[in-house]
């Protein structure tokens, strides 16, 4: 069996991105990830239009926490369904994808956008461990070489925070900020899905808290590498006591009404 530890990994992978230009460096990350790992990594590439930044994708249902809503779950369709129907549940091959957005975006002086598709899920029902310290020490690895401070990847879980705190604050002293989706309990970094705005705007006020309405619903002019530069978006809801409101999409249209934020 070849036993491929992440310091192998990431050492490989940083060589092959680094060594041509920046517009080619993720396919020859994918192809030196598929030659050492004997197959490839789960996909990595342009997230999608409303993100425009690097993103990685995980198995939706596996790697995600027991879900009520999974047979609507947006991430099953389009674009994105297709490459989670491609992704696999190993930590390697998942860390990989992370490893290579995380590269990606300090490339390009923005930030990744970690497991577009999917959660820090182990399959069955509990955190992949080694998943999450995988990304944590690929975010370390790309923010020495890189010379990068401050936050250089965000993602979302539906994993509560009784159950990933401890993991959230381990991938943050990493660089990689973490919003909770649970919507019973609101802190400042959550982001929530919201049928009604108006009266989650009044919840979230009611606990202290400030809302953003994702401007990336907006207008399709906006994106999260936009938001990003000049509110903070998700990268910085929690330092500005925030919960990111989204409303839940319909179709591809993922405009939703007039910029609403705070
Ligand atoms: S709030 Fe900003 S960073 Fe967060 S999802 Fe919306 S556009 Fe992206």
């Amino acid at each position: 069996m070849q036993v491929v530890t992440f310091a192998v990994l990431f050492s490989t992978l940083y060589r092959a991105m680094l060594f041509g230009g920046v517009r080619t460096a993720l396919q020859r990350g994918r192809k030196a990830a598929s030659l050492l790992l004997g197959k490839p990594s789960n996909p990595v590439g342009d997230a999608n239009g409303k993100t425009d930044l690097p993103g990685s994708y995980r198995t939706v249902g596996p790697s995600c926490p027991p879900c009520a809503l999974a047979d609507a779950c947006y991430a099953k369709r389009g674009r994105t369904g297709i490459a989670q129907r491609r992704a696999h549940m190993d930590a390697l091959r998942s860390v990989a994808a992370a490893f290579m957005a995380m590269l990606q975006a300090s490339l390009d002086s923005v930030w990744a956008r970690l497991h577009v598709s999917g959660d820090f899920g182990n399959g069955r029902g509990g955190i992949q461990a080694s998943y999450v310290e995988g990304v944590a020490l690929g975010a370390e690895y790309v923010r020495k070489r890189e010379k990068r401070t401050g936050p250089i990847a965000f993602t979302y879980t539906h994993f509560t925070p009784e159950k990933f705190d401890t993991y959230r604050e381990r991938l943050r002293v990493a660089g990689i900020e973490v919003l909770y989706s649970d919507p019973q309990e609101l802190q400042a970094g959550s982001a929530i899905a919201v049928v009604d705005v108006s009266k989650a705007r009044a919840r979230i006020h009611a606990a202290g808290l400030n809302a953003l309405l994702c401007p990336a619903q907006q207008s399709k002019a906006l994106t999260c590498r936009r938001c990003i530069k000049t509110t903070g978006g998700c990268l910085e809801a929690r330092d500005r006591n925030r919960v990111v409101i989204f409303v839940p999409e319909k179709g591809t249209n993922r405009l939703v009404g007039e910029a609403q934020t705070e």
